[in-house]
């Protein structure tokens, strides 16, 4: 059983990425269907930052954002709901160049969990060298839980802090 009535409510939070078809629209899609997942709400949408693609070939550049959810789904259902969503609004193009897209949602913490198993890795293993996962997590945290941090204790305004701020800036995504 993954979720029952009495289900415990936890708080997750949620990288989004678009370079692809009007980024901004993207984002502020996977918000709406964000919160519509059953037995979950969305709490709150950072800024949005702007930042360069990573990977070979021209890309343009990705609008980032990260979100709080508020949910009483197991890890694993919620990573499949993010998959409903990233193939309703993502890759509609069929075969897509390089590793641009559309839509791009990351699992980055559920509540204060470790779990490792081959479909799902939390806390997200790319999240602490990320400045467009970190930037508008911290952005999050300062509204919903100042001292936000991984399960092992580090704090996400501390990594952030630490973090390079190059290839990305605030922006209003248009
Ligand atoms: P990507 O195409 O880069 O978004 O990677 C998606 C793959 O990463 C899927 O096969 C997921 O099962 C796997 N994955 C492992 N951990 C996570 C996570 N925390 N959030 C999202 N996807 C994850």
């Amino acid at each position: 059983m993954t979720q029952t009535s009495s289900a415990q409510k936890v708080t997750a939070y949620i990288g989004l990425g678009s370079n692809l078809e009007h980024p901004l629209t993207h984002i502020e899609q996977a918000a709406e269907a964000l919160n519509r997942i059953p037995h979950t709400r969305l709490l709150a949408l950072s800024p949005l930052y702007q930042s360069k693609a990573i990977g070979p070939g021209e890309q343009s550049d990705y609008i980032n954002a990260a979100a709080a959810l508020e949910t009483s789904l197991s890890p694993l259902k919620l990573l499949h709901q993010l998959q409903i969503i990233e193939n309703q609004q993502g890759r509609k193009r069929g075969p897509v160049r390089w590793v641009a897209r559309t839509l791009d949602l990351d699992l980055l913490l559920f509540d204060n969990i470790i779990l490792e198993t081959e479909e799902l890795t939390i806390p997200h293993p790319r999240m602490t060298e990320r400045n467009f996962v970190l930037f508008p997590l911290r952005d999050l945290a300062k509204l919903l839980s100042p001292s936000l941090a991984l399960p092992d204790g580090r704090s996400i305004a501390d990594l952030a802090q630490s973090c390079n701020d190059a290839d990305i800036s605030p922006t209003n995504g248009k």
